[in-house]
């Protein structure tokens, strides 16, 4: 969820979305959450055509709240490639499109002026000087990380609950030596263990041990729990500091320079 008020003003703000300008005037985006205002907002004075290529972790509302607002989808001169896994039976457009129609919003996601285009993730692919390359992470529903190599490395896992030896192993080697690794931090441990075990979050320990397997540089923990003031992701960050000597934890509008 979307949060706001004093208590959030440090992590609070938008649902997850990542975005590189790979070109000039290409942008890789990861996720299609709430956030995916702020890269509209970033851009509104650029007067040429502008592309995007969109990657979704999963379909959860988080991760695509932010489309049906996105104001570059209602202009025809702008080009719009969205990939995403296939899950739960449906393709993407399938299930992006059932959700993007009347009565949900005014305007079907099939019909928007952009030039558009919906695809199955495949395993590799490239855009422009990024190669993006995923794998399977453990979520209810299903979920994908993503590698994004270009000069330096980032993954993205948001969504990702640590414990299933296999997924974690995918995701040690999805991230093997990459310079930034943003991942799920939403539980503490004594949450994952208990009450939310199951739940498809992880926690910052779970975030140290993955990124001290795959050596990874710097660890961005993400996704915080909506519930959670600003105050207890500090804590969360700084006990997550105790175990990995880079740590972050996202926040609205954050830059990583690479
Ligand atoms: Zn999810």
């Amino acid at each position: 969820m979307a949060v706001s008020g004093p208590e959030y003003e440090r992590f609070g703000g938008n649902t997850t979305c990542f975005y590189a300008e790979v070109e000039p005037n290409h942008f890789l985006v990861v996720d299609a959450g709430t956030g995916l205002r702020q890269l509209q907002h970033r851009i509104t004075d650029r007067n040429v055509p502008l592309r995007f290529s969109l990657f979704l972790t999963h379909y959860h509302w988080d991760h695509i709240q932010g489309m049906p607002m996105f104001s570059p989808l209602y202009s025809p001169e702008n080009r719009v490639d969205i990939w995403g896994p296939p899950l739960e039976g449906r393709d993407p457009e399938e299930t992006l499109c059932t959700v993007m129609c009347r009565p949900w919003w005014p305007v079907a996601l099939i019909d928007v002026p952009a030039q558009l285009r919906i695809r199955p993730l495949e395993d590799c692919v490239d855009v422009g000087p990024v190669r993006v390359t995923h794998a399977e992470l453990n979520h209810p529903g299903g979920v994908v990380g993503y590698r994004l190599e270009g000069n330096h490395t980032v993954v993205i896992a948001t969504d990702q609950e640590c414990g299933d030896a296999e997924a974690d192993e995918r995701l040690v080697k999805l991230a093997h030596r990459a310079d930034v690794l943003i991942y799920d931090g939403q539980y503490t441990p004594e949450e994952r263990r208990g009450p939310r075990r199951g739940w498809g979050h992880s926690d910052w320990e779970g975030a140290v041990r993955i990124s001290h397997a795959a050596k990874v540089g710097r660890l961005v923990l993400t996704s915080h729990d909506p519930d959670r003031t600003d105050d207890q992701v500090t804590a969360i960050r700084a006990a997550a500091r105790m175990g990995f000597p880079v740590v972050d934890a996202a926040h609205e509008g954050m830059r990583i320079p690479l």
